[in-house]
């Protein structure tokens, strides 16, 4: 369940995705990483990169020594990043970028050609600014604007020259298309102008470079078709006038752009009607097919990342509508593609039962109850997919809205159940005591068997407490047992910091409603 990704290539040639979490209770998620076990390989599944750090825009270098690093603008703007303490190995602790904090709004990162990182962000004020690492793998610059406070951005995109030089483009305010590259490579920079007329305006911006070296943009124009500009030489800063790709009713939300192992570029699109589409090079630096499907047309898409895997097939990863993660895998290099494939992930369903009279203040706590037990357990890439809606009456619940005892909670969930292949959870109006919850611990999935088979919990008038205590309730179905550990989610008493353990996750990864 995601929003944002993006695919590095550790030294060894396994690809490495980074993604944003996906969560409906805000904006932001947890960073996540799902890594190729081997070269061209299968994939691990999903974790987290470190603990808790959230991002809203995300982007990703490799350092000269092999080294990926991640550049995250957090919830709070901030740009922190994190890096491989060593080639195809493990992770620093995520830190701010740069001797003092910088806020932005979105991120992009080149690598000059000494080898030196640098990365590029649209600021608050919508300016652009970049910071360098002072060295290949070493630590960074201070922070400074590319340009002049009049050159404002709403998206950016880095691309290279054959020389090596970086080259910078941005989308303006004005929507139009404006560049500016490196005077000379690992050096210094010359002045933003617009690439193309006027009339050439757009919202989206990629780029790469043709196998003779010449780099080739592609937008989304502001009535959605896409373009694309090639410069005329090499380095040059001479660009051929705006043409259309495709036609006019080849219409594009989103770009992503690969290139095969022969040297033609490929372009991979989200089309407004959120099908995923591309376009190739029919030959390297050539003409450019007419659009096409990939996949077939029920594949849908929000976001694209394209990467290639060490034996040259092109690997695009897709966000579906759904927010679950797939993927489309060249069968050869240069060659025909596989079907949509899912990106092995853990998924657990949920019910929200309410039980006898429901206030709507009583129905937005249960429901921040279960999207705070989405959030908590995406911690430990288990993800809560589907969290449907049940109610029983006041006149059928009886006296199950408040509950007197533990034997009592028990019948409620053996009188009562949904059928489907979903954790029950019953929320009733009070719990008798000191308990305002009870699950049992490793429950079946046979929902009709003896005993609890559902977890309880009480309307507490506090959705942070009814949160924590639901994530609490439904984890104990899913296998773990206590834990005393004020930080930790199965600690035995509200509040505490909702913390789940890798062995706790792998724990309730092996339960039978997790597919
Ligand atoms: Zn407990």
């Amino acid at each position: 369940m995601m929003r944002e990704l993006t695919i590095g290539q550790n030294l060894d040639g396994r690809l490495e995705i980074f993604a944003i979490g996906w969560n409906d209770l805000n904006i932001d998620g947890c960073i996540y990483h799902n890594w190729q076990t081997t070269a061209n390989g299968g994939w691990s599944g999903w974790n987290q990169l470190r603990r808790v750090r959230r991002g809203k825009k995300i982007a990703t270098g490799r350092n000269q020594d092999g080294r990926l690093e991640v550049f995250i603008i957090g919830e709070d703007n901030v740009v922190r990043h994190i890096w491989q303490t060593a080639a195809n190995n493990g992770w620093s602790s995520w830190a701010q970028l740069g001797p003092s904090a910088t806020s932005g709004k979105d991120i992009a990162v080149g690598r000059n050609q000494d080898g030196r990182l640098e990365v590029f962000v649209i600021g608050m004020d919508d300016t652009i600014f970049h910071i360098w690492q002072t060295a290949a793998n070493n630590g960074w610059s201070s922070w400074a604007r590319l340009g002049a406070s009049t050159d404002t951005a709403k998206k950016l995109a880095v691309g290279r020259n054959q020389n090596g030089s970086l080259h910078v483009y941005r989308i303006g305010m004005d929507d139009g298309i404006y560049h500016i590259w490196q005077t000379a490579p690992s050096n210094g920079w010359n002045t933003w102008s617009r690439l193309g007329s006027t009339s050439d305006r757009g919202k989206f911006l990629v780029t790469g470079l043709n196998q003779n070296g010449r780099q080739e943009l592609f937008t989304i124009g502001t009535d959605n078709g896409i373009y694309r500009t090639r410069q005329t030489t090499a380095n040059g800063g001479s660009w051929s006038s705006w043409s259309r790709l495709g036609s006019t009713s080849n219409l594009a939300k989103y770009l992503a752009l690969g290139q095969n192992l022969d040297g033609r570029l490929e372009l991979f699109t989200i089309g407004t009607d959120d099908t995923i589409y591309h376009f190739w090079q029919t030959a390297p630096n050539g003409v450019w097919s007419s659009q096409s499907l990939l996949g077939t047309a029920s594949n849908k898409a929000k976001r694209l990342a394209v990467a290639r895997h060490q034996n040259g097939r092109i690997e695009v990863c897709t966000v579906g509508t759904n927010n679950r993660v797939y993927h489309f895998t060249q069968t050869a290099a240069n060659n025909g593609w596989t079907g949509e494939q899912a990106m092995p992930a853990k998924y657990v369903n949920m019910n929200i039962i309410a039980v006898g009279n429901f206030s709507a203040a009583n129905w937005d706590e249960a429901r921040l109850g279960t999207r705070r037990t989405r959030e908590i357990y995406g911690q430990v890439g288990l993800f809560v997919d589907q969290i449907n809606e049940y109610f029983i009456s006041a006149a059928d619940a009886g006296g199950y809205a408040n509950i007197d005892s533990d034997g009592e909670a028990e019948s409620l969930t053996d009188d009562w159940t949904v059928d489907n292949h979903a954790l029950d959870v019953f929320f009733v109006q009070t719990y008798a005591g000191s308990t305002i919850g009870l699950s049992r611990v490793d429950g079946p999935c046979d929902k009709d068997a003896k005993g609890m088979d559902g977890s309880v919990v009480a309307i507490e008038s506090s959705p942070e407490i009814t949160g924590l205590v639901t994530a609490h309730e439904a984890c104990h179905y899913l296998g773990p047992g206590h834990k005393n550990d004020g930080t930790n989610l199965m600690n035995p008493s509200v509040p505490n910091d909702g913390n789940l353990t890798e062995s706790q996750g792998n724990d309730m990864k092996n339960h039978c409603f997790v597919s």
